[in-house]
């Protein structure tokens, strides 16, 4: 099965990515873990709440058949920050799991600052036996259901720019904040209360 699973970001998607993989590797099973651009800069998938494990960075030219065939008997791959691999190594997961018979469980967002899909995450939509949104509540700072990524520069929603920018977490002038539809529709960010939705490594709009 290739399975889906998106939310915003920080609704647990890395550590739910990370308690599967412990499931299954307590099952006794052989996996892969892969990420792209974690949020430490390392080839690691680390979540908010400090769980952590090496990786395997997905570099543009990397083929994740050859990957997996290069190794014996690999039983599944956890796929975090899939959004942000290319078209083709989706494609790639769809043929691991049609012709190699393995598992595949990929993680990341649906859709990117200006609330449009990434391509990657647009594939998995149309290619996945399983497409599932993540339920752990992200609030907009009003209290609502986060459900769209902000990109916040000097303070003000930008809506024009690269689809992918990596927020520095030393206190840059990019950051990203989940808002409700509403708000993130008229570019509202709030009082600069933090209200549950902020990383809390990155500094509150002034
Ligand atoms: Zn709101």
């Amino acid at each position: 099965m290739l399975r889906f699973f998106h939310g915003p970001m920080d609704c647990g998607k890395s550590t739910l990515a990370l308690q599967m993989n412990y499931n299954h590797s307590r099952q006794g099973r052989r996996g892969l873990v892969l990420t792209k651009h974690d949020r430490s800069g390392e080839a690691q998938v680390t979540s908010r709440i400090g769980l952590g494990l090496d990786a395997i960075e997905v570099g543009e030219e990397l083929d994740l058949v050859r990957l997996v065939a290069a190794r014996d008997g690999i039983d599944y791959l956890i796929c975090d920050e899939a959004c942000f691999y290319t078209v083709e190594q989706i494609e790639q997961l769809a043929d691991l799991v049609d012709d190699h018979g393995v598992d595949v469980y990929a993680f990341g967002l649906a859709s990117d600052f200006r609330s449009r899909m990434f391509p990657a995450a647009r594939r998995l939509f149309e290619l996945a036996d399983e497409v599932v949104r993540l339920q752990v509540e992200v609030l907009c700072w009003c209290g609502r259901q986060g459900r769209l990524n902000a990109r916040v520069a000097d303070g003000v929603m930008v809506r024009t720019g690269e689809q992918v920018v990596i927020a520095d977490t030393d206190g840059s002038q990019v950051h990203y904040r989940v808002l409700c539809r509403r708000h993130y529709r008229n570019g509202d960010l709030g009082t600069g209360d933090l209200g549950g939705a902020e990383h809390p490594r990155l500094a509150a709009p002034a």
